[in-house]
């Protein structure tokens, strides 16, 4: 991936597992700006300032400021977390719920998943970005989920959802696929095939055969990883592939 980056004089979108820039706050609402979005829906309907909507600031429950946990603190011992009794956990004072909007309070809109909202906000603006977390196999993601729950590969795809919708850029990936099911894998494969036929190139460093199959180029670096890895084995289709000498993955190709 570094050598990719270094050889790369224009600008490449770089999405790796890790440092994807999220803090302990962080919700896939906040990271797609959706969360602005949703209270100023609420606001509307109800007449009422959209910063009641916000759980940081005046919609917070009063007994946890928020937090929707109360941090009982023990000396000598772990501080313990206890569901706030007040708003169980739902961090909103008790008024902000009984603002509705379209039959729902906020603490239940914010704890719909993505496929969820993306139904309840038909024909809004901002369902597009909903759309692009579907589309990179996050639809079970709730709104509200805290981002220190998701794994490596759900995290790059978060970012990958976020820098979707360009055209031609250059992205590289880092094993994308990394813990998918093989549905979600095929979700991701018809994703990125769109991305191409928009005009961008999508650089993926990736074990899985399904991704190596659909590449128009690929690089083979082998025969081994780390130390017994790093020379070019192959370069050339999927195709070439197969009747390639010294090709280490030939074998798997052919039977995927
Ligand atoms: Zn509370």
């Amino acid at each position: 991936m570094e050598a990719f980056l270094r050889a790369y004089t224009e600008p490449v979108i770089s999405i790796r597992q890790k440092d994807i820039g999220i803090n302990l706050r962080s919700t896939p609402a906040t990271y797609l700006d959706l969360s602005d979005e949703i209270r100023k829906l609420f606001a509307k309907a109800n007449k009422v300032s959209n910063t009641l909507f916000s759980f940081n600031s005046k919609g917070a429950c009063p007994a946890c400021g928020g937090k929707g946990v109360i941090v009982s603190d023990m000396s000598f011992m772990d501080a313990i977390e206890t569901e706030c009794e007040l708003c169980h956990g739902t961090r909103y004072a008790q008024e902000v719920l009984e603002y509705k909007y379209k039959g729902k309070n906020i603490a239940e809109v914010m704890d719909m998943t993505v496929t969820e909202a993306i139904g309840f906000f038909a024909g809004e603006e901002f369902l597009i970005r909903l759309q692009s977390l579907e589309d990179v196999g996050l639809g079970y993601l709730h709104l509200n989920q805290a981002m220190t729950t998701l794994s490596g590969g759900e995290l790059q795809r978060v970012k990958l959802a976020s820098e979707l919708h360009k055209k031609g850029a250059v992205y590289i990936l880092d094993e994308p696929t990394n813990g998918l099911h093989l549905d979600d894998v095929r979700k991701l494969l018809i994703l990125f095939n769109r991305m191409v036929d928009e005009g961008n190139t999508l650089i993926v460093i990736e074990h899985s055969l399904d991704v190596l199959r659909q590449a128009d180029y690929v690089l083979e670096l082998g025969p081994e990883g780390g130390m017994s890895g790093g020379r070019l084995l192959y370069e050339g289709t999927p195709r070439g592939m197969l009747t390639c000498g010294v090709s280490v993955t030939k074998e798997y190709l052919k039977d995927a």
